[in-house]
């Protein structure tokens, strides 16, 4: 395998924040990777990386990628950085840490990451082992996922679904504020596939996204009355005796107060509010009951409104209505991630026992209210950031930054890039690729579990995380063994499940196969004859739970945000070749993405004296950002759309979308409601 010259062919998997979890082969020859391609026989990614990952190459042997530790020698976000030795930056960071510990207590500290590597082991392991040790601030890592996993649970009881290979075996598929073809890729050839079948599929979006105008009716609901459209859809289905009597009987409780909450929401009453005709309405509600199997099909969008749960809620509630369940291929599909990880051995991974006391947790979506707080107490002296930016990918950015700059504030990063939270640092730590290190892969996607296999030695002096973590353990005094386990001990710990959706997934067959399908039957329905894992064991169409939360125990509106600055609400969005901040430092993406746009309706466009073209500047109660002005056909009037990611403002300063965003709490599940954003655009003038 290494003699010179010879080709080595090394199976992987992307561990990129991305439902696809795509299977990779690396090809290397003397210890230089060559050539990088999907794994044209794994039956999901069938082959086909996406316009990111194709140059995934140039992104592992960049010249900008870190290749050292750095020390901060000039004022913070200047980018002024001297090479030091790990040696050093470790000492460093152990002087501060534990001066840090005696001083203001542990809880001091706070480590910052997030979804940037969603391998297994390098996204939390040792990690959580060695901050458990030492009592320091815990994060909330629910800025993503966790409003809509909520959400569901609060209906359903978990966010159990439809395996999204089953969707071709759908009559009607509902992709419900997602962007198929931009952000879950490889789910597109199996709706296609389910087209071909004699599917029709139904996009509901605010914008006209290329998989809107690619399905077969678009529904442009107005944004955050996704709840209000969802109600007058049971309204119908329950005027019009489309009900599944029977599923409903044996498995929902609470149908006659569910039926009494939604006979106020007819779809002329909602029509003004959703921005639907009625009719359409009419015609949704009782084409998604007649067919037979229809699936919903929600991902990310929803959860960024601050009514984001009540979203997941109440859609939950539509195909137990139906009974929807009862047939391949029907019901819900979201994120798989918290069923495969629910099949891992996580405690024994995490080892949460290790905690001494609880100690305080901080919400992500708070971290510049929190950096800049004087009453926090103890106050925020020293971060730690790996797997994320949070400069750029938070909301209140402005607030972020001006935390960062405190010059009392002690940041070390750890990363491939400098990226925009790196120029704040005291210390920058260079980070392995996904090519560099080992990882077991579960997908938020599909059911299959992929194992990343090194294919080559880390670049420079780059580490993965849990190598990062061995290192501070040591450097910190800290002798337990379990602190210093290897990665194969950690992945075949994970694996120590008998979970009999994991039999025979182990490391050995994994090294085998590269990647395993969970073991199901093939005709998997996961709700069909009931049995949801809610308190009733039934879907609670009415919660007791909820209701001794002091919630409401019914799906409802929620809270709709309904203007503000300027009435443009801004909803914000994936590009093709950006993932979040990553690839903002490369060319040909950079190139590819341009500057800052905001599309804005020709009416708005008109209203505003604006221009196709210009340069506009884009205001909020938050902050202000220079984009220009793109005359759209996507957005409705009194929408505006702009990308998130690492692009620059229109006058060339890193400054993006989230300086416009509220650190604005969910209706629970602790998330933040980005698109609750009311934004004005003005023209600059010379
Ligand atoms: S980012 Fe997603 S689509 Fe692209 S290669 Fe990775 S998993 Fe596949």
């Amino acid at each position: 395998m290494t003699e010179t010259g010879l080709l080595k062919v090394v199976h992987g998997a992307c561990g990129h924040d991305c439902p696809d979890t795509c299977a990779w082969i690396a090809e290397t020859r003397d210890g230089t990777a060559v050539r990088l391609y999907g794994d044209p026989d794994h039956p999901f990614t069938r082959g086909v990386l996406c316009a990111k990952v194709n140059h995934y190459l140039s992104r592992v042997y960049h010249p900008d990628r870190l290749q050292y530790p750095l020390r901060r020698c000039g004022p913070k976000g200047a980018g002024q950085f001297e090479r030091i030795s790990w040696q050093s930056a470790l000492q460093l960071i152990a002087d501060r840490w534990l001066s840090d510990m005696r001083d203001y207590g542990a809880e001091s500290i706070l480590p910052f990451s997030s979804a940037g590597n969603q391998g297994l082991i390098q996204h939390s392991s040792l990690d959580q082992r060695l901050f458990s040790l030492l009592g320091v601030s815990r994060l909330e890592r629910n800025i993503c996922g966790a409003v809509a996993h909520e959400g569901l649970c609060a209906t359903q009881g978990s966010g159990v679904g439809v395996n999204p290979e089953e969707l071709v075996h759908s009559r009607y598929i509902v992709l419900w504020g997602t962007n198929t073809l931009v952000t879950n890729l490889h789910l597109w050839p199996v709706i296609q596939e389910a087209r071909n079948r004699g599917a029709r599929i139904v996009v509901v979006d605010p914008i006209r996204t290329k998989t809107a105008a690619a399905a077969d009716w678009h529904l442009p609901v107005r944004p955050g009355t996704d709840t209000v459209l969802a109600l007058a859809m049971m309204h119908v289905i329950i005027r019009e005796g489309r009900v599944d009597r029977d599923y409903v009987s044996q498995h929902a409780t609470g149908f006659d107060e569910l039926a009494a909450r939604v006979e106020q929401y007819s779809p002329a009453s909602v029509s003004g509010l959703t921005g639907l005709a009625a009719g359409d309405i009419e015609r949704f509600a009782l084409e998604y009951a007649d067919a037979k199997p229809s699936l919903l099909r929600p991902l990310i969008g929803l959860e960024h409104h601050r009514n984001g749960a009540m979203m997941f809620r109440t859609l939950a509630c539509l195909p137990v209505l139906t009974g929807a369940w009862r047939y391949r291929g029907g019901g819900l599909s979201r994120s798989t991630g918290a069923f495969q990880f629910s099949m891992l051995n996580m405690d024994g991974l995490l080892m949460p026992a290790l905690a001494q006391r609880p100690t305080r947790s901080l919400n992500m979506r708070d971290l510049g209210r929190d950096l800049c707080s004087t009453t926090l107490s103890p106050g925020i002296r020293s971060l730690l950031v790996y797997n994320s930016n949070p400069a750029v990918s938070l909301p209140q950015q402005t607030l972020v930054r001006q935390g960062l700059q405190r010059d009392d504030l002690f940041t070390v990063v750890h990363d491939l890039f400098l990226t925009d939270t790196a120029m704040y640092a005291d210390v920058v730590l260079p980070a392995t690729s996904q090519l560099e290190h080992l990882d077991l892969v579960p997908s938020w996607g599909h059911h299959y579990v992929s194992l990343n296999q090194p294919a080559i030695e880390p670049s420079g002096e780059s580490v993965a995380n849990t190598e990062l973590f061995r290192r501070l353990a040591r450097v910190l005094g800290r002798t337990e063994p379990y602190l210093f386990e290897s990665d194969e001990e950690l992945l075949s710990t994970a694996l120590q499940t008998d979970h009999p959706m994991m039999q025979g997934i182990t490391l050995d067959s994994l090294r085998a196969h590269g990647w395993l399908h969970l073991k199901h039957a093939e005709d998997w329905r996961p709700f069909a004859d009931g049995g949801f894992p809610t308190r009733s064991g039934k879907a609670e169409l009415w919660s007791a739970r909820l209701e001794e939360q002091g919630l409401d125990p019914l799906p409802g509106p929620g809270e709709i945000q309904r203007g503000g600055v300027g009435q443009l609400q801004l909803i914000s969005g994936k590009t093709l070749h950006y993932l979040n901040s990553g690839y903002s430092h490369q060319e040909p993406h950079r190139r590819r993405e341009g500057i800052l746009q905001i599309e804005l309706h020709a009416e708005d466009v008109a209203l505003r004296g604006l221009q196709d073209g210009m340069q506009v500047l884009v205001r909020s109660q938050q902050g202000e950002v220079t984009a220009i002005c793109c005359r759209s056909e996507r957005v409705q009037p009194g929408v505006a759309w702009m990308p998130f990611g690492g692009l620059s403002d229109a006058a060339g300063v890193r400054r993006h979308v989230n300086s416009l965003t509220p650190e604005e709490p969910t209706d629970w599940g602790g998330g933040s409601g980005f698109y609750d954003t009311f934004v004005d655009v003005l023209a600059i003038s010379d």
